[in-house]
């Protein structure tokens, strides 16, 4: 029964003239396309008009010509400007009537939050299309509403986020997985989360490994400043069967990208540093020169970062390198801050003066002034100390202030990760 009746389309219309003039993003069609997706009833198309009602009839109709689910957000407000509900009315010829349940429910929701009566603007968010399902909205006032038209299903969200997210994960979720069932298609990803190796190279290593017949699977590569994530989704599938196709897929490509590889419930490789950490009863240090902080944020933003996080030094002067953290004043002078013997008494020094097993240093030149020939833009030295022993590698990144930054600090993180999870293979 699983593929009876073609596969169920959604669109998406947004409303409101804030959406057009770019002044809000339009952050609701990427959520509920995602959702959508999710849940198998992909999109097919978008549509954004302001708060007018013929242009709401005319993309509401051309939405309903192109999918079986439409899903229109905004305008439900009890404003004027707030034209959707009848508009859609009057296109599906469905005439707004009080709905005295739902004006009862509201009229309790405004005593509830201290008013003693319900301002009359806002009894016209009770009247609903004829026919139409009330989706319950947990955070403000205007319901969504559901309208069965023919074969087809329209709905209407309020425009705020919280509010349409809460409707959809709530009410409309269940109504859509029965209303469609066995029209779904959810899609299943799987995941393969890398780092330190560019996009190119990969699919360089990644292509030749691909199974002949890749049946239903896609493959997509997702690169942002930290890495390159490996994406790889199923449309029409069994959680199982899928499960089957991703083991083909990791059996040929897992191999070959195992040395930047990391694994991430959330896709952060902090996590996986911590948990490296945490596994091998190891605590870590950090001394940042131009990170600023930023990879003790990063370590830190992973809950239960406590276990295995001590502190650190924010050593952007020189002094401070030399007052907290034991940096030699004559290597400074001699080699300059930027520099392997620098870096790596940074991360020695944090580790030693914070007693724990593990430190991490980084200094480098993160622009956009300050470079010099001999150590230009980009030039950053990572070192990592582990158990007494230190390593340090010099980066040069490319990008703007912001990305080498962001870089410094994803290598350094991963470097201290390799270390820590090569030392726990070797038994040690
Ligand atoms: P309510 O009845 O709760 O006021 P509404 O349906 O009237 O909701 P709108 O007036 O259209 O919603 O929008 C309310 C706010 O929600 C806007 O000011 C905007 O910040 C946000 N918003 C609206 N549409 C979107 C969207 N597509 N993406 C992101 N935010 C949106």
């Amino acid at each position: 029964l699983k593929n009876s009746g073609a596969e169920a389309t959604a669109a998406i219309v947004t409303v409101g003239n804030e959406l057009l003039y770019g002044e809000t993003v339009d952050t609701n069609a990427a959520w509920l396309a995602r959702s959508l997706a999710a849940l198998g009833a992909p999109v097919v198309k978008k549509l954004t008009v302001g708060d007018v009602a013929s242009e709401i009839r005319g993309a509401v109709r051309e939405a309903l010509a192109a999918a079986d689910l439409v899903v229109v957000s905004g305008g439900l407000g009890p404003t004027a400007d707030d034209v959707t509900k009848q508009a859609v009315a009057d296109l599906l010829d469905r005439p707004l009537a009080l709905d005295e349940g739902l004006l009862a429910r509201l009229e309790e929701l405004f005593r509830a939050r201290g008013f003693r009566e319900m301002p009359p603007l806002n009894r016209t968010q009770a009247e609903v299309p004829e026919g139409a399902t009330v989706l319950r909205n947990q955070h403000g006032t205007a319901p969504g509403l559901a309208l069965e038209v023919q074969a087809k299903l329209v709905v209407l969200l309020p425009g705020v986020p919280r509010e349409l997210r809460g409707i959809f994960d709530g009410e409309l979720r269940v109504l859509l997985s029965e209303r469609f069932a066995s029209r779904l298609r959810p899609v299943h990803h799987h995941v393969m989360h890398t780092t330190g190796i560019a996009e190119s190279k990969l699919a360089e290593l990644v292509e030749p490994r691909l199974p002949s017949d890749r049946g239903p699977v896609t493959l997509a590569y997702l690169p942002d400043l930290r890495g390159v994530d490996l994406r790889l989704s199923a449309r029409g599938l069994s959680a199982a069967e899928a499960a089957a196709w991703f083991a083909r897929y990791e059996a040929e490509v897992g191999p070959v990208i195992a040395p930047w590889r990391f694994e991430a419930q959330h896709g952060d490789l902090a996590e996986a540093l911590n948990a490296a950490l945490a596994a091998a009863g190891k605590r870590v240090a950090v001394a940042e020169s131009c990170t600023g902080g930023l990879v003790a944020k990063r370590i830190t933003d992973v809950p239960g970062s406590s276990e295995v996080f001590v502190g650190g030094v924010i050593a952007y002067d020189n002094a401070v390198k030399t007052a907290e953290l034991g940096v030699s004043e004559e290597d400074l002078r001699r080699q300059g801050a930027v520099s392997e013997v620098v870096a790596a008494q940074m991360a020695r020094g944090v580790a030693e003066r914070f007693g724990v097993d593990a430190g991490i240093g980084v200094t480098g030149i993160a622009g956009p002034a300050g470079g010099t020939p001999e150590k230009p833009v980009g030039a950053v030295w990572i070192a990592t100390a582990l158990d007494g022993a230190v390593e340090a590698k010099l980066l040069h990144l490319v990008g703007n202030r912001e990305a080498i930054r962001e870089r410094s600090a994803q290598e350094a993180i991963a470097r201290l990760y390799r270390r820590v999870t090569t030392e726990a293979g070797r038994g040690a």
